[in-house]
């Protein structure tokens, strides 16, 4: 393979290191190989890229999306569609999602074998897809009205042979269904018995996957937080004291704020901004209370820029909204190979106007990418790679 050089004004390699006057990238087959100021270079012979953008950071993990549905929208209609709707749907998702400097995303959820079929997609079209971890198929109990969870649990056998159908397809996550959409009834009421959740938690943790559950808050929020989940979804309504808790046991919460804010904007026309800040209320208190929080966009495909913005709102500088969503993300997601620009990792990065250090809003429109297979994917003018 070739190697190829790829030059910037700014290379903000990581959250932790200094950012680099004049860096540069050495990508061979889609891993990097060297990354560093250019007065450092040693003599490779790579080919350079004509593409020199001002700066270079490592792409964004979204650590909550689906691809079989879009949201805000009617879910079960969209999963009514053929299965070659869905997944030409799901290609599109796939490029909106890479083309707004997202490398990598954890799946919470999709109908069927649909996650395998997406994971296989991605490993065929790296350069196209995000890289994928993901929980194959959600579990809920049979009253529950969920889209994108269809493995039903209503008795301890069920949850024996829920969780081993969920490890079997070789799933790195877990999701459980603890509350119910915050659209449909008391978003706090818990939906599995208090046993029944923590079985399901024991043994999901028993079969060495990590445990995401979507819970608003209330008692199930208590379960799950005792029980050492790993990521607590959404999280509207956890209270002051539960955060703290939290904060001191380590779980992570995954803020989901754009999903509500586009859907009151397409309503009532309210300012978009206005909404985000109104709606991380719970974030800001989460930030107050020292909990691990990362970004989710629950599959608004495409703009996930409007995550970070609600991050900013909730009281995180520029430079602490950029560690959440890179290398933090990375690290409790499972993605041992996104990031950073760290040699060694798969070179996935985004060219970007300015420092993200200093501004969020620069993720609000990527000047270019680079993808795993060293090719560069524009986000609006065609540029070839050398
Ligand atoms: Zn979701």
């Amino acid at each position: 393979m070739t190697l190829v050089g790829i030059g910037t004004d700014l290379l903000v390699s990581s959250a932790i290191d200094e950012p680099i006057e004049d860096g540069v990238l050495i990508v061979d087959d889609g891993r990097i190989v060297w990354s560093g100021p250019l007065s450092e270079l040693p003599g490779f012979p790579c080919v350079w890229s004509s593409w020199h953008p001002p700066v270079l950071a490592p792409a964004l993990i979204d650590a909550h999306t689906h691809l079989s549905i879009e949201t805000p929208g009617r879910e079960f209609e969209q999963l009514e569609a053929p299965d070659a709707v869905i997944a030409t749907r799901a290609a599109r998702f796939a490029s909106e999602i890479v083309r707004s400097g997202v490398g990598g995303v954890r799946l919470l959820g999709e109908p069927g074998d649909l996650s395998t079929q997406f994971a296989d997609a991605a490993e065929h079209d790296p350069h196209g897809w995000p890289s994928i971890v993901s929980c194959g198929r959600g579990i809920r109990p049979s009253h529950a009205i969920v889209s994108v969870a269809d493995i039903v649990v209503d008795t301890e056998d069920d949850a024996r042979r829920g969780v081993e159908l969920v490890a079997s397809s070789g799933a790195d996550w877990l999701k459980l269904h603890a509350t119910p959409s915050s659209l449909r009834g008391d978003p706090i009421e818990p939906l599995f018995s208090a046993s029944l959740l923590r079985l399901l938690i024991e043994l999901g943790h028993d079969a060495k996957m990590r445990i995401a559950v979507h819970c608003h808050g209330g008692p199930a929020a208590d379960i799950c937080i005792d029980a050492g989940v790993d990521t607590i979804e959404h999280g509207r309504f956890l209270s002051d004291e539960q955060l703290k808790r939290m904060a001191d046991s380590g779980t992570t919460l995954v803020s989901t704020v754009g999903i509500g804010a586009i859907a009151r904007h397409r309503q009532s026309g309210e300012p978009l901004l206005a909404l985000l800040s109104e709606l991380a209320e719970p974030v800001r208190r989460a930030k107050r209370a020292g909990v691990q929080v990362i970004p989710g966009s629950d599959a608004i495909h495409g703009r996930f820029s409007l995550e970070l913005h609600a991050l900013e709102l909730a009281g995180f500088t520029p430079k602490e909204v950029f560690t959440q969503s890179t290398r933090v993300a990375a690290d409790i997601c499972g993605f041992a190979s996104l990031g950073s620009l760290e040699i060694g990792k798969v070179a996935r990065a985004v060219g970007l106007r300015s420092n993200p250090l200093d501004d969020v809003s620069v993720w609000d429109r990527v000047v270019g990418l680079v993808g795993p297979g060293g090719l560069l994917i524009p986000h609006s003018d065609a540029v070839a790679m050398a």
